[in-house]
């Protein structure tokens, strides 16, 4: 090794944990390359920032097919929400494992803590990353890494082993200890940045993949946007928030699904996927005029046109949009009801 940089590719998140983790492996004169992942469920926001800060190369992998099919089937099942925890970090080292050959790596490193995530960080999930990455023996752990088995860096001694770490557990006392005496003092809060996590969100795409076991990205996209009911007929309707999620829903809709707006009075797109019958497009109208400032009149003339056509006709939503009042989450709009996400 001798004249030659020894480097490691780290998997950062933009956390207090993997930043520690790529600082303990620069204090051994080892250069890092970080990667992070662009998917529906996430992006590199926070690892950019992170990267930044730290002066490290950031390589970005969109992995938005693959690890739509890992949220669909993860092997080794779901954490507390729609989150396939050791299925995606499999992967995610297994990408990793493929830069460290492109850039001539010797290792990766992670920023995992033994018992930080119980479900996902016991020493067994640990064991079932390695070995379903196909890169065992790789992946060094520098902030438990005394508590591991040692990993082949160490053994080959291109890391000192005594220069790592032995944090265990959900306490962050010691990472924040250490985050000051490398002088780091800027980190995102753990919580967050995955969507996958959030259980509104997991509630809604659990549905989705339940009556569209082929949904795509799409699809999936237009979970996180807008007000969701649902049509007597299963057809779905989503009502935007604000101005971004209605110029969302004018760009996700696609061939055969309807959009609403009402005319001349600010308020609401509505999107309406699956149907066409008149109670829904009645439904829909309804739901246009009641979140925007139509809400108060007693006629409404709603726009409705077909996604990617010219043509537009009127919807007269002809009683007052009192009477289709939603009281809590019980809707009072004649065939249709607050879509519930799966159980
Ligand atoms: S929290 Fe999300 S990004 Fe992180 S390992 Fe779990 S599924 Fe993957």
């Amino acid at each position: 090794m001798a004249g030659k940089k020894v480097k490691a590719v780290a998997l950062m998140s933009g956390g207090l944990d993997s930043t520690l983790a790529v600082k303990l492996v620069e204090q051994q004169g080892i250069e890092v390359v970080g990667v992070n992942f662009k998917t529906p469920f996430f992006g590199p926001s926070k690892a950019k920032a992170a990267a930044e800060r730290l002066g490290v190369e950031l390589i970005v992998l969109d992995i938005t097919g693959d690890h739509m099919e890992i949220v669909k089937h993860p092997k080794h099942g779901y954490g507390r929400f729609m989150n396939p925890c050791i299925d995606c970090h499999a992967y995610m080292v297994r990408r990793a494992g493929e830069v460290m050959r492109e850039v001539g790596a010797s290792f990766i490193i992670t920023g995992e803590v033994l018992g930080e995530r119980p479900k996902s960080q016991n020493p067994q999930a640990l064991k079932i990353v390695e070995r379903d990455s196909g890169y065992e023996g790789h992946i060094l752990r520098p902030l438990s890494a005394k508590l591991l088995e040692p990993t082949i860096p160490e053994k080959e001694g291109v890391v000192d082993r005594e220069k790592l770490l032995d944090i265990q557990g959900r306490s962050r006392k010691r990472q924040f200890e250490l985050a000051k005496e490398v002088g780091i003092t800027e980190y995102p809060s753990p919580a967050g940045g995955c969507l996958l996590t959030d259980p509104v969100f997991s509630g809604r795409l659990r549905q989705l993949f339940k009556e569209k076991p082929d949904a795509d990205e799409g699809d999936v996209e237009l979970q996180k946007v807008g007000r969701h009911f649902e049509g007597e007929d299963g057809s779905f309707i989503v009502v935007g928030r604000n101005e971004a999620e209605n110029d969302r829903l004018l760009a996700l809709a696609g061939e055969g699904d309807l959009l609403l707006e009402a005319k001349d009075i600010p308020g609401p797109v509505t999107l309406l996927r699956g149907t066409s019958s008149q109670n829904e497009l009645r439904a829909a109208a309804a739901l246009t005029a009641r979140y925007g400032k139509a809400r108060s009149l007693e006629r409404v003339e709603v726009w409705r046109w077909r996604a990617g056509e010219e043509a537009r006709e009127i919807e007269a939503v002809d009683y007052p949009p009192e009477a289709y009042t939603i009281e809590g989450h019980e809707s009072a709009i004649p065939l249709v009801k607050p879509r519930k996400p799966g159980p």
